[in-house]
This record gives C-alpha cells, structure tokens and sequence, in this order.
C-alpha cells in the first residue's frame, strides 16, 4: 500500500458542501446582475503564456516578480497560472478581433486564480475572482454605470459596500505630477523607509502603498494628483462624478488611491466594506487604455474591476448562507424490500416533476432513516412501509412542525406543490 495523500498543498483548500450553497448563491446573483447590465460571461484559459502577464501585470510587480506560479511545460514553454483575469480578458479580445464590430464590448468573468503569496490568515494560494470588463468606449458614463453595477451587485446581497474614488490622471498630466512627487520626496528622503525611497526612483506613485508608520506624515503631505489633471483628465472625472451623483451614488475622493502601472489611467475606485476595515478591499478597478498596446494590439479604451469572493462569501451575512444547497424537498423512508422499490419510483417521479428528493437505499431501521433525514435538512418525510403499500397510500411527515398526514401515492406531488412555497416547476 502507497501512503495516503491527505493533504492538498500549501495554501490550498477544498470548498465542501456546507460551503458551496452561499458560493453557488453569490455565483448565481452574479450572472444575474451583470446580464442585467448587459454583461455577457467569457471563460479564458487558466494557463497562458508567463509573457502575457510580465507584459500586462509588468516585471517590476511583486505579482509578476515573486508571486507567480511559473513552470515550463512539455513543450518547453514558460507557462503561467492566472494571477488575475483581466489580462487574458484583453488577450482573448485581441485575438478573436472582438473590436471589429466596433461600440462597446461588455464581459465579465468568475473562477479561480493563482498566486503564490506568504501564508497568512484567509489568504489563499488559489482563490476567486469575479470581475467584469468594459472595452471600447471612454464615456465617463460606462464608468460610472460599471461602478453602479459592482456596488448594487454587493449591496443586493445585503453586504455594507463604500465606493472609494480618484483620477489617477493621463500619460500627458501624469509625468509632470510625478516630477512634482519625486521633488518632494527628496527632501524627506532620509526620513523614509527603504521601499519609499526604492520606489521614489523608480515607480514613484507606488510610495502610497507604502503601510510603514514613519512614512505615513510625509505621505501624507504630498501633493494630490486631483489638484494636478489635464484639462481633458479634470473633465472626465466631473462627469463620471456627476454621472454616479444623478444616480444617488455615493462615494469618498481618496487621491492615494492610485496605480502603479503606466496603462492605468483616469477613473481609479476601490470598494471597502466596514467588516474588512479601510486596508481590505472587496473590489478594486479603474481605466486601463493602454493596456491592449502593451499587449501588440490597437488602441483600445478600457475599464474593469475584480472582486474577491474568499472575502465576499466571508462576510456575507447569516441569512444569506441559510439557503444552503441540496437540501431535499423530500426524503422517502422506507420499510422493506417491496417498500424500497416503490420509494425508489415515486422519487424518479418526483424529480423528473422538478423536486429534490432523497433517500437511504442501504437503510436498517425507520429511525436511522429519520435521523438521516434531519441531517440532509429534508422539509418533509414520505414514510412507507408494507401495510401502506398494499393501501396504496403512505404516510408524510412535515419535520419543521411534526405534524404528520396520510396522503394516497398518486397526490404526493400535488401535495408538494402546494405546501412548497416560492418553488418553480
Ligand atoms: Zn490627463
Ligand atoms: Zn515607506
């Protein structure tokens, strides 16, 4: 005998079923929201070409330069699992001419990516994003109506969602502003931690990352890049502002709330729940114009976000977790052989009529099988044995109230379909 693989890898973890009915459920009013929005779902490979992200995410990344799951694969090739999403999103529009039709392109993603980060508490190795993208316009409006969307998506399921914003500015504003930053750093130089002064040098917007004590004063004293728009970058965020002001939207400008990479540009916004406190965010996204040029491809406007599920189905509030999956409308307990074959009909019947049933076909005594039928959380229990066979008839129990009837064989269903509210067939 082999030893036993009982372990996954660092990291890791399986989502069992007292877990999978609250993602399923988050899952499912995901696809429903979005369709609304008018986004349509794409599923890009999991596994694509290292270059893709070391060009998209960029090589001076901590993603890219330490977190990646890189390997060469059969063919020699250095292969990449997905760090995120939106990279393959663009490489997958780029490469089926997605633009050609021209106007507006709306997609929207969920499923697992890789990042091989330090191991820390609800920090997982392999974990979900649901994200969704808009390609081909720069509309303040369709900013706006992505970030209506991401937040009515979270407030819908009744998690506590805040909108932080800002306007990380263009190629033409942006390069004087971070001249402006670097004269100002360099007077504080001595005063800043190690990463600052790296980052001073060489991605300059990156010093507001910065989480150490010391640096914060001097950070905080440095110049907004809202006060230092283009005329052109200024227009945008007033309008994406009073776009999100006519829908009653309400959100906090943060001028820290920048990015590191040169692609990003104009709309930033992150979306912070009072549960995970300021430095978790549930969702973050913005502008990324340049993004498909990086990539070999034509201009392309662009804006998406991504949203952490491992943290949303955390936080998601009790009742929302309480419609668990599977739970049967209807467990069969049965007496005997004849017994069993008849249960084993009516719940082919049953389900075949668009109701969930279950039943223990290995069952010894009435009271284990009532005992397994409490543990699956069954609504009702059908109870047959051998003198209600030969009447044609069985008897069905409600286990929420006990209370207990005698129903002929041919009314069970009718029976379910009015005692089980809210059901569609
Ligand atoms: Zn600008
Ligand atoms: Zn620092």
């Amino acid at each position: 005998m082999e030893d036993l693989i009982s372990s996954s890898l660092p990291g890791m973890r399986d989502l069992l079923p007292e877990e999978t009915g609250r993602w399923q459920l988050v899952e499912e009013h995901a696809r429903r929201i979005f369709a609304r929005y008018g986004f349509e779902e794409i599923r890009t490979s999991i596994i694509e070409p290292t270059e893709l992200f070391a060009r998209g995410i960029g090589d001076d990344t901590d993603i890219v330069g330490k977190e990646m799951y890189t390997f060469m694969d059969r063919s020699k090739r250095s292969v990449t699992l997905r760090p995120e999403a939106t990279a393959s999103v663009v490489r997958a529009y780029l490469q089926n001419a997605m633009y050609r039709g021209g106007g507006l392109t709306k997609l929207y993603y969920m499923g697992p990516m890789f990042r091989h980060e330090k191991k820390q508490k609800g920090r997982w190795r392999q974990f979900y994003q649901i994200g969704a993208e808009a390609l081909g316009s720069d509309h303040p409006a369709v900013d706006a109506e992505m970030i209506e969307m991401a937040l009515w998506f979270l407030q819908s399921l009744g998690v506590e969602a805040r909108l932080l914003l800002n306007s990380v500015g263009c190629r033409n504003c942006r390069p004087r502003y971070v001249e402006l930053l670097q004269a100002e750093l360099s007077k504080s130089v001595g005063a800043l931690c190690e990463d600052c002064r790296r980052r001073a040098a060489t991605n300059t917007l990156r010093v507001f990352d910065c989480k150490v004590e010391s640096c914060q004063p001097h950070i905080e004293r440095l110049p907004a890049i809202t006060d230092h728009l283009c005329a052109e970058c200024s227009e945008h965020f007033g309008k994406v502002r009073a776009f999100l002001d006519e829908g009653a939207i309400g959100y906090t400008v943060v001028p820290r709330l920048v990015r590191g990479l040169d692609y990003y540009i104009r709309t930033a916004f992150e979306i912070v729940s009072g549960e995970l406190g300021s430095q978790n965010a549930l969702a973050g996204g913005g502008r990324y114009d340049g993004l498909s040029e990086v990539l070999g491809g034509p201009p392309v406007h662009a804006l998406g976000f991504a949203l952490g599920l491992d943290r949303l189905v955390m936080i998601l509030p009790e009742e929302q977790g309480a419609k668990g999956q599977g739970r049967p409308e209807l467990f069969l307990a049965h007496m005997g052989e004849a017994a069993m074959k008849k249960a084993a009909e009516i719940a082919r019947d049953l389900r075949h009529q668009g109701f969930s049933c279950s039943l223990d076909f290995s069952a010894g005594k009435l009271k284990s099988q009532m005992r397994m039928a409490n543990r699956l959380g069954a609504r009702y229990v059908l109870i047959i044995g051998e003198d209600e066979l030969a009447r044609g008839s069985a008897s069905i129990k409600n286990l929420e109230d006990s209370s207990q009837q005698d129903i002929a064989i041919p009314d069970i269903a009718a029976f379910l379909k009015s005692h089980i509210q809210g059901r569609t067939a």
